[in-house]
C-alpha cells in the first residue's frame, strides 16, 4: 500500500497560478502595467508546439500577455536572432522564451546568449547560470523554471533541506546540474548522478532527497531508495501502451509502484512536477516586470 505523502504539484501549481494573478491585478491597477511573455518556436516539433501553446494558455489565465514568434524548421539562426533583438528591444516584453530544442543546424549557445539577462526568465543564459553556481557574488536575476518549482514543491510541503543528503540523477543544463546548485544553496550536501556514475543505487540509496531528471523510465527502483525518502521525479517519458487511447502512457524516472512504499513523499508523473514548469515561468515573468517598473 502506499505509504507516501503524494506531493500534489497540480494543486500547489494551481495555487501559486492563483497568487500570480492576484499579484498581477494589483500590478495592472496601480501602474497599468501588464506582464508580457515571448515565445519564440522553431520548426513543427509536436511535443515544442504542446509546451507552447500550455504556457501561452497558462499566460493568459494569469493576466500576463504573450506574444509569440513561430518560424519554420529551415530558418536561418539570424532569422531566430532578430526576433529575440526585437523583444529584446521591446518594452512590452518582460520575458523572452527560446523552445528548446532548436533545430540541429542552429547554435543553441549563440540563440540563449542573445536573450537580454534582464529578461531570461528561463534562467538559461550563461550568466545567469554562472551566478547560480556562484556564493557571495551577485544572484542570477531568474532561475530555471523546473528546477526552481522541485525546490519549491519541497517547501511548500514544509521538507527540511538544510544539512540533508540529497541526490540529483542527472546532469543536464535544464534541470539536472540547476537543480544540484539550488540544493546547494539551500544547504544539502548533494551529490549527482549521471550516465558513468558507478553503483549509482548505492549512492542513491543515501539520499534523504532524491531529485531524479534522466528520461529513463522507471530506472529508479525501490532498492535505489532509503526508507523515508522524498522523492521528486522530474522525468516524463511516454511508454507504448496499447490499452490507453493515445497508445501511451506517461511515466516517470522512477518506479512509482515500488517507491511509493518505501519514500515518505513522492511526486507523481504526471501531476507532479510538470505543472510546477509553468507556474515558475509565470512567476519568473511577473518578478521581471516587477523588477524593471519598481513595483513591490
Ligand atoms: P537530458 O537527456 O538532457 O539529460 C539526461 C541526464 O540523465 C544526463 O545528464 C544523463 O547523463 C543522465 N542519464 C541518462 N541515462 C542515465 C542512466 N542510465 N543513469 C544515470 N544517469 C543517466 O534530459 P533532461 O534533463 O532534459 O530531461 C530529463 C527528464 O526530465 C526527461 O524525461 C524530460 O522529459 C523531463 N523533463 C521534465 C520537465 C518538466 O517540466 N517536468 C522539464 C524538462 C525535462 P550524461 O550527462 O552522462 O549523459
Amino acid at each position: 500500500e502506499t505509504t507516501a505523502t503524494i506531493i500534489d504539484g497540480k494543486s500547489v501549481a494551481k495555487q501559486i497560478k492563483d497568487e500570480i494573478a492576484s499579484e498581477i491585478s494589483r500590478m495592472k491597477e496601480t501602474t497599468g502595467i501588464v506582464p508580457g511573455l515571448a515565445v519564440i518556436l522553431v520548426g513543427d516539433r509536436k511535443d515544442s508546439a504542446t509546451y507552447v501553446r500550455n504556457k501561452k494558455k497558462a499566460c493568459e489565465a494569469a493576466g500576463i500577455k504573450s506574444y509569440e514568434a513561430k518560424l519554420p524548421e529551415d530558418s536561418t539562426e539570424e532569422e531566430v536572432l532578430k526576433f529575440i533583438s526585437e523583444f529584446n528591444d521591446d518594452p512590452s516584453v518582460h520575458g523572452i522564451l527560446v523552445q528548446l530544442p532548436l533545430p540541429r543546424h542552429m547554435n543553441e549557445e549563440t540563440i540563449l546568449n542573445a536573450v537580454r539577462i534582464e529578461k531570461d526568465v528561463d534562467g538559461f543564459h550563461p550568466l545567469n547560470i554562472g551566478r547560480l553556481a556562484m556564493r557571495g557574488r551577485q544572484e542570477p536575476l531568474f532561475v530555471p523554471c523546473t528546477p526552481k518549482g522541485c525546490i519549491e514543491l519541497l517547501h511548500r510541503y514544509g521538507i527540511d533541506i538544510k544539512g540533508k543528503r540529497a541526490v540529483v540523477i542527472g546532469r543536464s543544463n535544464i534541470v539536472g546540474m540547476p537543480a544540484a546548485l539550488l540544493l546547494q544553496r539551500e544547504d544539502a550536501t548533494v551529490s549527482i548522478i549521471h550516465s558513468r556514475t558507478k553503483n549509482p543505487e548505492e549512492i542513491a540509496r543515501q539520499a534523504d532527497i532524491i531529485i531524479s531528471a534522466t528520461g529513463q523510465p522507471n530506472m529508479v527502483k525501490g532498492s535505489w531508495i532509503k526508507p523515508g525518502a522524498v522523492i521528486i521525479d522530474v522525468g516524463i517519458n511516454p511508454v507504448d501502451d496499447p490499452a490507453s487511447p493515445r497508445g501511451y502512457q506517461l511515466v516517470g524516472d522512477v518506479c512509482y509502484e515500488e517507491a511509493c512504499k518505501i519514500a515518505s513523499a513522492i511526486t507523481p508523473v504526471p501531476g507532479g512536477v510538470g505543472p510546477m514548469t509553468i507556474a515558475m515561468l509565470l512567476s519568473n515573468t511577473l518578478i521581471s516586470a516587477k523588477r524593471v517598473h519598481n513595483f513591490e
